[in-house]
Order: structure tokens, then C-alpha cells, then sequence
């Protein structure tokens, strides 16, 4: 579900005219919908309240590495989204959006000494710690600091899942997690310990997750170990369910309700009596964006393959060069009815000098030419945060829209600003 439809010829964000948005701003450049934000957020929010008995006061944390923009992360936070982060840098954003600090959630394989010790004088609501290493360097950053944060221990269930190998995070040989044994053995260990408060159990096995499967059996594991810990006289309260499930890229996609994926959640935990916490990136943030790019040329080959190339690249969206993943095109003006409108088969590349920077290869899509405007739906989650200056492009801005208001989230630099950050030797 999105608002990004077409009105009078052309598609629109809300009530703003992706035309109109291309002449003011330029292109490429992310848009996003703050009503498609609010309503996935909603859509959580509400099937996790139906289930008080076994989730509690839900917490949902929207994780932060997928759309970091301060004006996204402020437009869940007024809605009352905690944030799930991995780094100083997020936990930042997230402080600046108005998150506040006891919302926010650490997370995260490799955290230096400093995230550590910034989180913990942040007072973020709970640390996930991921090896027996980290412990022992929480311990004594805490110990030094004179605090007792609040901990989970994030367990890799050994079931991973996910759209893709490079974002399954839940599998046996994942870096992601410890396995179940060791995850209580470090529960006691760090219960022992007076400078830290174990809480929970954390897990996430993956992201793009389209069955409830995997899902499920995850939430099992932590419920038995839950009793287990229990059982040893250990104090658990709070289960961190992670993230990880997927949204429809194509129309027609088939993909876990909501409803049937929080109906499964409280199934699993009903009678447990924990506080629970979901971590949703792609679920909240995919569909609520697109990128809108302009046809730089259509060039076509002796041997009859057309290319469409556009002035997006790999460089402003990864996902299809990195994951192989599938992002719908569509032109955001419709044709006049009346021409010859069958589909094409295209490839649609950007200009970056290497193959890899191909976004679809024999794509049907109406005819278009030099000069149209095209969008890549699905775009709001692991889109503008990926994207990086290869081949000294300039970082594409991002639009926040809300109903007939827009504005630019992020400026698109200049090249004065991109050559401005960078120093010249003094020896040159
Ligand atoms: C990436 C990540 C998420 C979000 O994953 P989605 O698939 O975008 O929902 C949640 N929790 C952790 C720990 C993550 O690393």
C-alpha cells in the first residue's frame, strides 16, 4: 500500500505532481510519502495493540540503517516509533529526529568502545550484545562509567532467512547473534555481573522474509529459552523480535500480512509475559518512497536491444546491482491514448562506467524517449542510504511530501561543496 498514484496524466506523491517535483528540484532524487510512513507505522502500531496479553506495551523500532533521514525518522517518532540502530551515527539521528534515548535500541555486530560508551551515557533502553567478547568490554566500559545498561542478548536462532544470502542474518555460519546454549550461558554470566541489567533475548534472522516460517520458528526458540532462563531463576521481561519481513516490490508479489504475522507473534509468546519489540526497516519505509529519475537517451543496437539509459545509476540505488533485487518501473506521465503504446522490452542502465550499473534487462515498459520521467518504486528503505558519490555523481536528494506540502529533505550538494570536503596534500 503507497500513495504514490496517478491524477490528471501524471503520477503524483499525495497531492504533489512528480512533474512538478522533477522541474524544481532536478533530477534524480528520492521521494518519499509521509501518509505511507504513517499508515505502515499505524498498520503495526495497531495489529501489535490487539494482542496486549502476550506483546505488552509493544515497542516498534524502526530501524534506522534503512531510511536515516532526520525528517523520516521525526515523522515516525511524533507517531511514537522507537528506533533500532547500529552505530553512533544513527543513534545521533535518532536523538535529533526526537527519538527519545529510551526508545532507542543498539544493535549491531561490532560496536568500538566509543559507540559503547556513548550509548551507554545516552541512556538508550537496551543494548544487544552479540559474543561473549562484547560482554566482557560492556562490563568494563560500564564499570568505568559508573552505569548498568540495560542489555539483551542477541541469539542466532540457526534458522536464516531472506530475500537474498547477502541480507540473511539468522544462519549458522552468519556473524550475526550467538547460538542458542551459549546465549544462556552469557544471560547468567552477565546477570552475575553488577554492571549490567540482562533484560532480554534479541533476534533477527534476516530481512525480506515473505513467509511466516522462519519467523515462527525463531519466536519459538526464544520462548523456550525465555522459560529455560526462567527456570534458572534468571529475570527476562523484554523479547527484541527483530525485523526482516518483506514487502511486495512487484504489484503482484505475494507477502506475510501484518495481521497474520503479529496474530503469529502473539500466538507464540501468549502467556509469556514479556514486553515485545519489533524492528522494522523495509516494512515501514520501502513502499513509501521512489526514486524518479529522467531519461537521459533511448539508444538502440543494430541487433534490436534498447537501452533506456537514465540519470540514476548504481551509485544512487544499489539494491538491483548488490542484491539482484527487483524494483518496478514506471513512466510518470501517462501516454495519450490513441498512439502505439505496447511495451517494450528495455535495458534500463544509469551512466556509471561498469556493467553492473544495470537496473533491468529486457524491462517491458510503454515507449519512452529522451526527456520522460520514469520512477523506481520500492525505493524508501535501503535506497538514498546506500548510495555513495561513484564516479563523483552527486548524492541525489531526498523530498519528504505530505499532502500538498513537500519539502527537500536533504539538498542536492553542488560540485563546489563535493570538492569543498576534500584537502590537497600539502606536499602538492
Ligand atoms: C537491518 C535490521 C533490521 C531491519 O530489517 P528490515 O528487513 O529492514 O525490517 C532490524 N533489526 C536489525 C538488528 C537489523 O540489523
Amino acid at each position: 500500500m503507497h500513495h504514490f498514484t496517478p491524477r490528471d496524466g501524471a503520477l503524483h506523491a499525495e497531492d504533489v505532481s512528480l512533474l512538478d517535483l522533477a522541474e524544481r528540484v532536478g533530477t534524480p532524487v528520492y521521494v518519499y510519502s509521509s501518509a505511507t510512513l504513517r499508515r505502515h507505522y499505524s498498520l503495526l502500531a495497531e495489529a501489535a495493540a490487539k494482542y496486549p496479553a502476550a506483546l505488552g506495551d509493544a515497542l516498534i523500532a524502526f530501524a534506522v540503517k534503512a531510511n536515516s533521514n532526520v525528517s523520516v525518522l521525526a515523522t515516525l517518532a511524533k507517531l511514537g516509533a522507537g528506533a533500532d540502530t547500529v552505530s553512533e551515527g544513527e543513534i545521533r539521528r535518532a536523538l535529533a529526529a526526537g527519538v527519545p534515548a529510551g526508545r532507542i535500541i543498539l544493535s549491531g555486530v561490532g560496536k568500538t568502545d566509543d559507540e559503547l560508551a556513548f550509548a551507554i551515557t545516552t541512556g538508550v533502553r537496551q543494548i544487544n550484545i552479540e559474543s561473549a567478547v562484547e560482554l566482557d568490554r560492556i562490563v568494563a566500559i560500564a564499570q568505568r562509567l559508573g552505569r548498568a545498561p540495560d542489555i539483551a542478548v542477541r541469539v542466532n536462532p540457526r534458522i536464516g532467512a531472506g530475500g537474498h544470502a547477502k541480507i540473511t542474518t539468522g544462519g549458522v555460519g552468519d556473524k550475526f547473534g550467538v547460538p542458542a546454549e551459549e546465549a544462556l550461558d552469557l544471560y547468567a554470566r552477565a546477570a552475575a555481573s553488577p554492571h549490567v541489567n540482562p533484560v532480554g533475548l534479541a533476534c533477527h534472522i534476516g530481512s525480506q522474509i515473505v513467509d511466516l516460517t522462519p519467523l515462527e520458528g525463531a519466536f519459538r526458540l526464544l520462548r523456550s529459552m525465555t522459560e529455560t532462563l526462567r527456570a534458572r531463576g534468571l529475570s527476562v521481561t523484554r523479547l527484541d523480535l527483530g525485523g526482516g519481513l518483506g514487502v511486495p516490490y512487484a504489484e503482484d508479489a505475494a507477502t506475510a500480512s501484518i495481521e497474520d504475522y503479529m496474530a503469529m507473534t502473539a500466538a507464540v509468546l501468549d502467556g509469556l509475559e514479556v514486553e515485545a519489540a519489533f524492528e522494522p526497516g523495509r516494512l515501514l519505509a520501502a513502499n513509501a518512497g521512489v526514486l524518479l529519475s529522467r531519461v537521459i537517451q533511448v539508444s538502440e543496437r543494430q541487433d534490436g536491444r534498447r537501452f533506456l539509459v537514465l540519470d540514476a545509476a548504481m551509485n544512487d540505488l544499489v539494491r538491483p546491482a548488490m542484491y539482484d533485487a527487483f524494483h518496478d518501473i514506471k513512466p510518470v506521465r501517462a501516454r495519450p491514448s490513441g498512439g502505439d503504446n505496447s511495451p517494450t522490452a528495455y535495458d534500463v542502465v544509469g551512466p556509471v562506467c561498469e556493467t553492473g550499473d544495470t537496473f533491468a534487462r529486457d524491462r517491458p515498459l510503454p515507449p519512452l524517449e529522451a526527456g520522460d520521467l520514469v520512477v523506481f518504486t520500492g525505493a524508501g528503505a535501503y535506497g538514498a542510504v546506500m548510495a555513495s558519490e561513484y564516479n563523483s555523481r552527486l548524492l541525489a536528494p531526498e523530498i519528504l511530501v505530505d499532502g500538498d506540502r513537500w519539502a527537500v529533505i536533504r539538498p542536492r550538494p553542488s560540485y563546489e561543496e563535493m570538492l569543498a570536503r576534500e584537502t590537497r596534500a600539502d606536499w602538492l
